[in-house]
């Protein structure tokens, strides 16, 4: 999909030849996958976005639809013509690589697989984000372990996808609820490339992580335990709880605890305004293309 001739216009910026600055801000928000891809593309444009998320099969778990090549030629067409790039598939949520039996890590193992070997073939040079997983009083040292040994398992050499681990708030035994817990695991991945970070504002703010009063503070923390260069999707939602509170629970943009100014700046930063953008806020379409536009409105205003 439009890997050479439709990204976002770009002009290199003056004191760093590397740095190629986005002239667009690339945004969207998490799409039902029941009518396929072509739908969520469309749906997507229809409300202003330039990507989109979804999930992989039901978040539930189950089976994966048939990928339809039909609709994937549809789909790549569409989305080369309409800019649509950068899109993040998300693994279920019952896929729990930390667990504590082998039932629940052989159906993370064989999910991951499956997903990343239909991500490759369907939508080459894209992104699989999932849940580190819950340790489930085994203590994070032991899920840390038996997340390493199944990623390290399911990533390829060959394998075009790029997998995130995203930033967890930290609710139960969820591992990921520190920089550093992230750090630990990308640290022990052969295959490192293709391992990357998906920083979710609702989850690392609910983790103690001011990204209100000192986001810069929050980033060079975040570049000494992981490397910014790991960092490839950002879930942008506001949160219903204080700092801290290790819950988890997603507010619109603006109506939550981190507020529109923060999350807005976090879309402006110049270390994180080229990145690709995910809302999953409690939303309807017509709220989420809302959001989206007050969001680029700010964005657009600030270059
Ligand atoms: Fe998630
Ligand atoms: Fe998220
Ligand atoms: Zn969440």
């Amino acid at each position: 999909m439009g890997q050479s001739n439709q990204q976002p216009e770009c002009n290199a910026a003056q004191d760093d030849g590397q740095l190629l600055q986005a002239q667009t801000l690339t945004i969207g928000c998490h799409l039902s996958s029941a009518k396929g891809y072509t739908a969520m593309a469309r749906t997507a444009v229809g409300i202003g976005a330039n990507t989109f998320q979804f999930f992989t099969r039901n978040p539930r778990g189950g089976k994966a639809k048939a990928l339809d090549p039909k609709d994937l030629e549809q789909f790549h067409t569409y989305a080369a013509d309409h800019g649509i790039t950068r899109i993040l598939a998300h693994a279920p949520y019952t896929l729990n690589a930390a667990g504590a039996s082998d039932k629940v890590r052989n159906f993370a193992q064989a999910t991951f697989e499956d997903d990343l070997c239909r991500m490759d073939q369907a939508t080459p040079h894209q992104m699989y984000n999932f849940h580190p997983g819950c340790h489930v009083k085994q203590g994070a040292e032991v899920g840390i372990d038996r997340i390493v040994e199944i990623v390290n398992r399911v990533v390829h050499e060959d394998q075009t996808t790029m997998v995130l681990l995203e930033t967890m708030a930290g609710k139960g035994t969820e591992v990921g609820r520190s920089f550093e817990e992230i750090a630990q695991i990308i640290d022990r991945i052969q295959l490192s490339d293709h391992i990357g970070v998906c920083l979710d504002t609702c989850h690392v703010w609910d983790a103690g992580y001011d990204i209100v009063n000192d986001l810069d503070g929050v980033l060079d923390a975040f570049d000494r335990t992981i490397g910014l260069d790991r960092l490839h999707a950002i879930h942008l939602n506001d949160s219903l709880n204080p700092r801290g509170s290790h819950k988890d629970r997603h507010a619109c943009i603006g109506e939550g605890t981190i507020g529109f100014d923060a999350l807005s700046a976090v879309t402006r930063h110049p270390r994180l305004r080229s990145l690709p953008f995910y809302l999953e806020t409690p939303n309807d379409l017509d709220g989420y293309a809302q959001e989206i536009a007050r969001l680029r409105a700010a964005w657009d205003n600030a270059l």
